[in-house]
């Protein structure tokens, strides 16, 4: 087997997580697959570095003399060799001395940013190698540049360059699998063609580590997690919430935009370009419950239900609507000029009305946006803002089919419906209610869920 193993900072808080992340290499290769690794940065170090990276504070010497205290402790308790502290002290003087020479210069741009930010992965890859080093597996740490990951310049959300990483990673990284070496990954960076240091976007770890299994052409890339899976909701809400066994990537794209789980949406950009499997599991209990993404349709009809609070509807009405071209684009546009997200939009035959959802302390703003925009089309409108508003979405495969959308609504039977959401090509559905009700609907959703994995795979884990 062919393994492309990510660790995430949640999993990587200090010595322990980085011995446990070895641990589980090691039991891999002792199986007999190849392992490449990928990590993140150690637990809100990122976080960390964005607040040196933008304006310098003053005392910007305290926040990178703590971040170092937290570096060395974790090789101190991993009981690391020299070499490794010598690497580790070499990029906090480079962290240093990039800092010193920003503050003089005043200078911050994305692309000093990004170069900021890389020091947190390319520490933590270092103290990985440590771990496997300790563990008895033999590691190296690798750059994403080394790596091959090249990416456009569009700093801080690059773009990877697919046809360019496809050729260049298994070029770079097959000799050390073939070695017996394992390469250590730099999760979230990427390179500029030119040689300089690029992010993916916040969370892009998981990116890279999809990007890693399909240029590799990897039997399955594990994203190793704090919790077991992927769940059917939100356990803090429900408790009573499972692991999804099984999810189609359509699937697992539309939960991560609805905010389920942390995943960066394009973490799937390259499983679609060559279908790779993505399993998300627990690093706690590698061997228990775990989601398996894949390109294709399997498991129940319903996969998961998601709840966004704190939204309000929009309604815009006026008998000069009626068949005026142009409304609805002046609506959506007052909306994104203020900065406004659309969470969700609705509009009758009759076009009477158009209504927008959208987070509640941008609607006094979105709503007089649009009064303005429509009479500046010299169309009046009146506005009607309904807060306290939240939006209860069910997620499968089932929902794209037109047959089964009816008995997706039966459990509204007796709630309000404020407006309803769903296109013939959506595996999601997202019925907007009172938010005073929303915990009774969507748990009515979450026992058909249930119920309906019960029911396919004959029992639940
Ligand atoms: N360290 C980066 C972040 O915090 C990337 C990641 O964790 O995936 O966003
Ligand atoms: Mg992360």
């Amino acid at each position: 087997m062919k393994v492309v193993a990510k660790f995430g900072g949640s999993v990587l808080r200090d010595a322990e997580g980085y011995a446990r992340a070895a641990e589980v290499v090691k039991s891999l290769s002792e199986d007999g697959s190849k392992v490449a690794v990928v990590v993140s940065a150690m637990k809100g170090v990122t976080d960390s570095l964005l607040k040196v990276s933008g304006r310098l504070p003053k005392d910007w010497r305290k926040y990178v003399e703590a971040l170092e205290r937290r570096h060395v402790r974790v090789l101190d308790e991993l009981g690391s060799s020299a070499k490794w502290r010598k690497r580790v002290r070499s990029l906090f003087e480079e962290l240093a001395r990039v800092l010193w020479a920003l503050e003089i210069l005043k200078e911050s741009t994305p692309r000093t940013k990004d170069f900021v930010l890389s020091f947190g992965e390319r520490l933590s890859s270092t103290l990985m190698a440590a771990a496997l080093e300790r563990a008895g597996v033999r590691a190296e740490p690798v750059t994403a540049g080394e790596a091959g990951i090249f990416t456009d310049e569009n700093y801080n959300e690059a773009v990877p360059l697919y046809e360019v990483i496809e050729k260049e990673v298994p070029e770079r990284i097959e000799p050390l699998l073939d070695d017996g070496i394992v390469p250590v990954v730099t999760g979230f960076l990427g390179s500029t063609v030119n040689g300089s240091i690029t992010t993916l976007g916040r969370g892009g770890s998981d990116l890279t580590a999809t990007i890693l299994g399909s240029s590799l052409r990897a039997d399955e890339v594990r994203l190793y997690t704090d919790i077991d899976g992927i769940k059917t909701a939100n356990p803090k809400e429900f408790p009573d919430a499972i692991t999804i066994r099984e999810l189609s990537v359509e699937e697992a794209i539309e939960l991560a935009h609805l905010g389920a789980k942390r995943l960066h949406p394009r973490t799937f950009e390259p499983v679609i370009r060559r279908h790779v499997d993505v399993r998300v599991l627990s690093l706690y209990d590698p061997k228990g419950n775990s989601t398996l993404i894949s390109v294709g349709k399997r498991g129940p009809m319903l996969k998961a239900v998601t709840m966004v609070n704190g939204l309000s509807i929009i309604t815009v009405k006026g008998v000069g609507m009626v068949g005026t071209r142009g409304v609805a684009a002046s609506v959506m546009e007052a909306a994104s000029k203020v900065g406004a997200n659309i969470y969700a939009i609705s509009q009758p035959v009759s076009e009477v009305t158009i209504s927008i959802a959208i987070k509640s302390d941008k609607a006094t703003q979105v709503s007089s946006a649009i009064k303005n925009a429509l009479a500046g089309h010299g169309i009046t409108v009146e506005t009607k803002v309904r807060s306290e508003v939240t939006a209860v979405s069910i997620v499968g495969r089932g929902l794209e089919e037109a047959s089964f959308v009816g008995e997706a609504l039966a459990p509204l039977k007796g709630h309000p419906v404020l407006m309803i959401s769903k296109g013939p090509l959506d595996q999601s559905l997202t019925v907007l209610t009172t938010s005073r009700g929303s915990r009774e609907l969507a748990g009515l959703y979450h026992r058909k869920i249930i119920e309906g994995m019960i029911e396919y795979y004959g029992e639940t884990k």
